[in-house]
């Protein structure tokens, strides 16, 4: 059983995985965006670890919504409302349970990220977030070893962007020039599904 305080600690895992890689991020947001994926997501998730420090919220669903609210509010970029969307529509498919299995998080996980395509307007295959996402959430099959699955799926996911033409976000604007570069997005994306899996072990 997943409760609070594992969510507390996925996000808070991944507060310190996005500052340790949000250089990395960054330069790959250099030639197909505006150079500022990782000063973006480091800016939302130290607000995230901070104000769930501060209120504390006792049920997974809560912690999620919170932290979704928290990155709305305080990310510009394109990946603020939809990361927050992320991670709000899948505490709210949580409800206020104060503990949920693998089986319920992974198809609260599916509205959180259904969310995301309808708000963005993107599908698999377009070069963005949903490349690493979608197959990490197909990964999941409800047993606790599918994390582990997982992880290597929006990896793989992530690193197949690269021969991809964008057809959604700023790097849509430089046509067929987005061939040939990682997604700044979808490498975010792969790394939420790693602190998941280790946050899960
Ligand atoms: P911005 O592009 O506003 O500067 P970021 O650099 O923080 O925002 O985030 C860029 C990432 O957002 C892209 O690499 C892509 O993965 C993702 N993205 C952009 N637009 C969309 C969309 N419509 N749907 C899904 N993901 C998107
Ligand atoms: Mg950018
Ligand atoms: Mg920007």
């Amino acid at each position: 059983m997943l409760d609070a305080l594992f969510f507390r600690s996925w996000l808070t895992a991944t507060t310190v995985a996005v500052d340790r890689e949000a250089e990395r991020l960054t330069e790959l947001d250099s030639p197909i965006g505006d150079a500022d994926h990782g000063s973006n997501l480091r800016r939302g998730f130290r607000a995230v670890a901070a104000v769930l420090e501060k209120e504390a919220p006792d049920t997974p669903g809560a912690v999620l919504t919170l932290a979704g609210r928290q990155l709305i509010s305080t990310v510009g970029g394109a990946s603020g409302p939809l990361y927050g969307t992320l991670l709000r529509r899948t505490g709210k498919a949580l409800g206020d349970a104060p503990e949920v299995d693998e089986a319920q998080f992974a198809e609260a996980l599916r509205t959180g990220v259904d969310a995301v395509a309808a708000l963005g307007g993107a599908a698999p295959g377009d070069k963005t977030m949903l490349d690493a996402l979608v197959p990490g959430i197909d990964a999941l099959d409800g047993s606790p070893d599918s994390f582990g699955t997982a992880r290597e799926a929006a990896l793989q996911g992530a690193l197949s962007t690269t021969p991809l033409q964008a057809r959604k976000g700023r790097a849509s604007y430089l046509g067929e020039r987005s061939i040939g570069h990682q997604d700044p997005g979808a490498t975010s994306s792969a790394l939420l599904f790693e602190t998941l899996a280790e946050t899960a072990n």
